[in-house]
C-alpha cells in the first residue's frame, strides 16, 4: 500500500522568498509516530509543507493530513484533491478534534483526540475495507508504541531534529488550553514507559535534544526517573515546565543535573484577576520572581510565555511585561495575543457571550486579535504586542538582559542565544534555502554548555520590579 502523511503550511510558512526559522525547528514527530504503526512492507512517504513544496501528482492508496488551526484551508483543499484522485483521505489533529462536523466533508475518516490507539485500528479496518467515519479512543496508553520512524524524516532541513515527546497533555486546565478539548473523553495526562523514553534517547545522534512535551516535568514520579536514567548521558536538552513544576521538590535541579539548560515556562500574566478567570491555578500560588532565580542559579535559560489581551488587561501591560522580562534576564519571550481556539472553555464563554469576531481560522495564530476585547480596544492590543517584540528584541534590551547574569559565559550565552533568535533572520533564511540548518547544531550545543550554577542572575546590582503577583505586592 502507497501512504502518504502530509503535513500543511500556513501560507506564510512556504513563501519562496522569506522562510522564517521558526517554521524549520521541529521535524512532524506525529506522522512519523503513526507511520509505526504502518506494515513494514507499506511504501510510506512524510511530506512537510513548512520545509518543501508538497508534490501533489502521486497517487497514493491512503492519504494521512495534520491539521492544526491556521492550516485548515489548505489541509482541506490537499484533502479535496487526494479524494478526487480515489485515494483514501484521514484527517486528524487538534483542529478537527475541534470541529469535527466542520472536517468531516473533507475526509473519508476522521481521528479525533490522540491517535495511538486509534491509527492502527483504522489500519485494521481499512485492511479489511471496514473503516469507520470517526476514531476517538477513551484509552490512553503509550505503552507498547513502537520506534518513531525517524528515518521518514528529512534531518537536514530541520534545526532541531531531535525533538521528541515522551509523555502527552498536561495535568492542568487552563480555560484558553486546547488540551482538554483535544483530550476529552479520556486521561488527559499520561507517560511513556521510563525505559521507552531513555531508550528513545539512545536511539538519537548527537546531543542536543528537544522535549516537546506540553510539561516534561508534570508527573513527578516519571520525571525523577527520566534524569536519573539520563545522567551520565551526556546530553543537553531544552523542554517546558509549569511554575509549579519549577518550585516543586528538588526536580528542577534533577532535571539541571541531567542536561536540562533552556525551559519554556508559560508566565501569561501578572494579574491575579487574570490568571483566576483564566483557570491557571498553577501560578497563583507560585511566586515568578523565586522561580526565575531558580533557574537562573542552576544556569538553565528561561524561555517565558506571555498572553496580552485578558479582560483585566490594560495599556501599561505591555511595558510592565518587557521590564520585567528584561530584568529577570529572560533569554529570550514569546508574546501572545489572546486566542479562542474553538473547542475550549475560552471560546465557548466568548461565543457565549457574542465576542468571537471572526471565524477566519487563518486568523487565529495569536498575531491578531479576533475577539471582542475588553479592558483595551483591538487596536491597542494589536500595536502593544508588536511594540512589546520589537522593544524586547530590541539590541539594547537583549544586552540589559544578558548583562544581568553573573557569569561571562552566561552572559554571552545570553547574548548569543537572544540575538542569533531574533536578529539574524537573513542567515536563517539563507540556511534554510541552502538546507544547512542542521550545520547548526554543534553551536547551538555549545550555547547550551553547562555554566557554572551562580547563586541568581545580576542580583549585584537588582533594579526593583513593581509587580502584583496572586494578589501580593513585591518589589
Ligand atoms: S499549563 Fe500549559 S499545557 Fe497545561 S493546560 Fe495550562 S496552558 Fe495548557
Amino acid at each position: 500500500m502507497k501512504v502518504k502523511m502530509i503535513l500543511p503550511a500556513l501560507t506564510e510558512a512556504e513563501s519562496p522568498f522569506w522562510r522564517p526559522i521558526k517554521y524549520s525547528l521541529f521535524p512532524p514527530l506525529g506522522l512519523a509516530t503513526l507511520a509505526a504503526y504502518l506494515d513494514p512492507d507499506d511504501l510510506v512517504e512524510i511530506q512537510d509543507q513548512h520545509v518543501e513544496e508538497l508534490y501533489l501528482d502521486d497517487e497514493p492508496d491512503l492519504v494521512v493530513i495534520q491539521v492544526y488551526i491556521t492550516n485548515a484551508y489548505r489541509a482541506y483543499n490537499i484533502a479535496t484533491h487526494y479524494r478526487q484522485k480515489g485515494a483514501y483521505v484521514v484527517l486528524g489533529g487538534l483542529h478537527v478534534t475541534s470541529l469535527p462536523q466542520e472536517a468531516m466533508p473533507y475526509a473519508d475518516s476522521i481521528f479525533l483526540g490522540p491517535g495511538e490507539d486509534t491509527f492502527p485500528q483504522f489500519l485494521q479496518d481499512f485492511k479489511n475495507g471496514t473503516p469507520q467515519k470517526t476514531y476517538r479512543s477513551p484509552i490512553r496508553t503509550l505503552a507498547g508504541l513502537p520506534p518513531v520512524r525517524r528515518e521518514l524524516i528529512k534531518r537536514n532541513r530541520y534545526l532541531v531534529p531531535n525533538s521528541l515527546v515522551v509523555t502527552r497533555g498536561c495535568p492542568h486546565h487552563c480555560d484558553f488550553c486546547y488540551k482538554d478539548a483535544f483530550f476529552e473523553g479520556g486521561k488527559s495526562f499520561y507517560t511513556q514507559l521510563v525505559d521507552d523514553a531513555l531508550a528513545e534517547i539512545e536511539r538519537l545522534p548527537g546531543r542536543h535534544l528537544y522535549f516537546l512535551d506540553d510539561h516534561l516535568l508534570g508527573n513527578v514520579k516519571f520525571a525523577t526517573a527520566l534524569f536519573d536514567g539520563m545522567r551520565g548521558m551526556n546530553r543537553v536538552f531544552q523542554a517546558a515546565s509549569t511554575l509549579d513544576g519549577i518550585l516543586r521538590g528538588n526536580l528542577i535541579e534533577k532535571a539541571a543535573e541531567a542536561g536540562l539548560r533552556s525551559v519554556f515556562v508559560g508566565f501569561e500574566t501578572f494579574s491575579p484577576e487574570n490568571l483566576r478567570q483564566s483557570n491557571k491555578r498553577q501560578n497563583m500560588v507560585n511566586d515568578y520572581q523565586k522561580a526565575v532565580n531558580r533557574l537562573h542559579s542552576l544556569g538553565i535559560m528561561i524561555n517565558g510565555s506571555f498572553v496580552f489581551g485578558l479582560d483585566h488587561d490594560n495599556t501599561d501591560v505591555f511595558k510592565r511585561t518587557v521590564d520585567w522580562g528584561v530584568q529577570q534576564a529572560l533569554t529570550t519571550a514569546t508574546y501572545h495575543i489572546l486566542t479562542p481556539y474553538p473547542g475550549t472553555r475560552l471560546f465557548k464563554e466568548m461565543q457565549k457571550n457574542g465576542r468571537i469576531m471572526t471565524r477566519n481560522w487563518n486568523l487565529y495564530d495569536t498575531r491578531n486579535v479576533v475577539y471582542q476585547t475588553k479592558g483595551l480596544s483591538q487596536q491597542e492590543l494589536k500595536d502593544g504586542y508588536d511594540w512589546a517584540y520589537r522593544e524586547f528584541y530590541s539590541w539594547r534590551n537583549i544586552f540589559r538582559a544578558s548583562l544581568r547574569h553573573e557569569s561571562d559565559k552566561h552572559k554571552l550565552k545570553h547574548l548569543l542565544y537572544s540575538g542569533g533568535w531574533k536578529k539574524f533572520e537573513p542567515f536563517w533564511n539563507f540556511l534554510i534555502k541552502t538546507r544547512g540548518l542542521n550545520h547548526m547544531l554543534p553551536l547551538l550545543e555549545a550555547i547550551l554548555s553547562k555554566v557554572k550554577p551562580a547563586s541568581s542572575p545580576s542580583m549585584a546590582n537588582p533594579e526593583p520590579v513593581k509587580l502584583v503577583l496572586a494578589g501580593a505586592e513585591k518589589s
